[in-house]
Parts: structure tokens; sequence; C-alpha cells
């Protein structure tokens, strides 16, 4: 099969043929439809976050279930499905206790004495977060994969695999914002338009959008913004308190940038809370002013939007084909899989929500 491969950490993808491992007995094999572009895979081609190579890199997709391993019985051959990075054993104190996405994955992954699922030639290609959605075909535990319904178009279904659950999640399971909270969200791209229309969704009393970018900025209003923020021209921190008088109940920091972070929590108001959803390149600290702590004021991370994906993605589905949840705007381009680094260079250059490989 063909694949986007990481040959090298810097580096850009080259289009190559891939060979599948077997499938194992609760493995399952998915025809890949699409797959989005997220700035997590570009963290690693540009060596942010250290990547084994060579490698499949792309984890928000959906597809066609192909062929199930002996002991799954959950899928069946024809099923439509999206991909999570959240595989979950289903045993572990995490798992138990709710927080599946917290999952070590024990057990998930092949025995690394035996035979890879990925190979090229007579070497391994390692499989990206244990999904490698960047080709014809995935081999995955079938914990990494959710069920939904046939009407749903495929193409849209692929951007809840990461970018919708990471910010929407993000702000109704990490943050549990309540209606008429004030919010502001840092950063308008495809995780912080999310935020925002999260945000509107569950009745926030105002969503103040911060970006550099104008176009990104007027996005963010068709998603649900009130207010919004030049911050190329001002300090985000200042305007947002002084647009709402003393700052915000739940700040959203989208870009993964040690200075967005801080800046979320110093727009909090009193008893206010900053999540983290970007992520922070490897070895970076956060400073916060400890006083700030009296004022119960909180810092916390979101990983992929505390989701327990099997749960919240055939939600947001619903919401979706009920027209609550923007999917197709989200999507500023697609692609064959030839040109996914042109489709890299534009996300780099912070010019498009999300583009999508079609197969
Ligand atoms: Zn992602
Ligand atoms: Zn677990």
């Amino acid at each position: 099969m063909r694949a986007a491969v990481l040959e090298s950490c810097p580096g850009e993808l080259v289009i190559d043929d891939v060979e599948l491992g077997a499938l194992g007995p609760r493995d399952v094999l998915v025809h890949t439809v699409a797959a989005g572009l997220c700035h997590s895979d570009l963290h690693f081609m540009e060596a942010k976050y250290p990547c084994p190579v060579p490698a499949v890199l792309g984890h928000e997709s959906a597809g066609v279930v192909e062929a199930v391993g002996s002991q799954v019985t959950y899928l069946k051959p024809g099923d439509h499905v999206i991909s999570c990075i959240s595989g979950f054993c289903g045993t572990c104190a995490f798992c138990l206790s709710g927080r599946p996405n917290l999952c070590d994955h024990d057990g998930l992954r092949p025995d690394p004495a035996g035979p890879p699922r990925l190979r090229r030639g007579g070497e391994t290609v390692h499989q990206f977060f244990d999904l490698s959605s960047f080709a014809e075909q995935l081999l995955v535990h079938e914990n990494y994969l959710v069920k939904i319904r046939p009407d749903m178009p495929l193409d849209k279904a692929a951007l809840i695999g990461c970018g919708v659950t990471t910010g929407v999640g993000a702000v109704i399971n990490t943050a549990r914002v309540r209606p008429g909270e004030l919010v502001a969200v840092i950063g308008c791209g495809g995780i912080g338009l999310n935020a925002i229309q999260a945000a509107a969704l569950v009745g926030a009393g105002r969503i103040i959008a911060v970006d550099r970018v104008a176009s990104k900025l007027e996005l963010a209003r068709t998603f649900g913004a009130t207010d919004v923020i030049d911050a190329s021209s001002t300090d985000a921190a200042m305007a947002v308190i002084e647009l709402t008088g003393g700052g915000v109940d739940h700040a959203f920091e989208a870009i993964g940038l040690k200075a967005t972070a801080q800046q979320a929590f110093n727009m909090l108001r009193k008893g206010g809370t900053a999540t983290v959803i970007g992520m922070i390149p490897l070895g970076e600290t956060v400073e916060i002013d400890g006083f700030q702590l009296l004022m119960e004021k909180r810092l916390q991370g979101s990983n992929m939007g505390s989701n327990r994906f099997r749960f919240d993605m055939p939600q947001y589905i619903e919401w979706y084909l009920a027209g609550k949840l923007k999917l197709d705007e989200l999507v500023s381009g697609s692609m064959p899989l030839e040109n996914i680094n042109d489709g890299f260079a534009a996300l780099k250059a912070g010019e498009v929500a999300r583009q999508l490989i079609v197969f």
C-alpha cells in the first residue's frame, strides 16, 4: 500500500510502498477514506518531539473496516469507523476510573519481539500513535476505533478523530464550562475554533477569540466568538481583563507555546481556570505568578479533550447532523496523498484551519 513515510527527523514525507503485517486476533484492517493534517504530526516532522524513523505519521482519520481479527466482536467488515490515538485497555486504573484517555496502552501493541505492523523491504516502519493514518490502510487494535453511523460523511468524520475531539472535549470534559461563564480562546486554528464552538454550544456567557491573523478572527466569529482580540497589536491578557472588567472564568490555550500558556493564566478572574490544549515543545517550562494561586486560579492540561471517544464521537456526529456542530467550515482544503508536503507547508504558514488527505 502507498503511505507517506517520514525518513528523517526533522524532514519531509516521502510517498512509498509499505507492507502491512498479519492481522492479530484483536486487530482491525481499515480502508482509509480521509485523514486530517494535524499540528501534532508537524511537531514530530520538525523534531520538536522525538520520533523514531522511518515512520508513517497521521492519526486523525476515518474509513471502512475491511477485515477483523478472530477475537473482534465489536466491528465487522463494512462498518464505518473513526480512529483515535486514545486507545484504551479497559482494565487499568485510568480506564476504570473514567479517564481512558490517560491509559498506558498496555497490551494494545504487538509484541516488540514479534513481527511489526508496518514494514518496508526488510526494515520496520514505526506506527505513529499506534495508527499511521497517512496510508491507504490502517492495521490497528480494535480499541483505537469507534463505530459510527453509516450516513455520516467520512471526510467530515475524520476531523472528529483528533481536532474536534481535542477542542470540544477540552471545553466540555476537561474544563466543564458552565452556562454563563466567561471564556477566552487563544489561537483560532482548527483546535481553537472547536473550543469556541463548544463554548457556544454549552451556553458560555461571552466567548473572546484571540489571534494574530485577522481572517482567523473573522472565522472565529462564525463559530460563536462574541468578541475578538487581535494579539498582533495589543497585549491579549490586558485586553481580556479590560473587556471583561476583571478576567475570564476559563481561558484556553490552543497553540502550544509557553508565552500563550502564561497569557491564558494571566487573563483569569479570581477562581478561574486556564486549560492548555496545545503541545508545548518538550523541555519548556511555563511560569506563573505564585501569588495568583491564592486567588484560587488554576492551570491545567488537557489531553485529547479528556475524551471517552466511543462515547463522545458518536455524540459529536449527532450534533453535526442536527446542525449544532460545524465541521464543513473547518475544512480549508483537501488533497491527494501525493501533495501532503504542500499541505504541511500551508499548515506551518498558519493560514489554514484543517486540511484533509482524501484517498
Ligand atoms: Zn492531532
Ligand atoms: Zn487502560
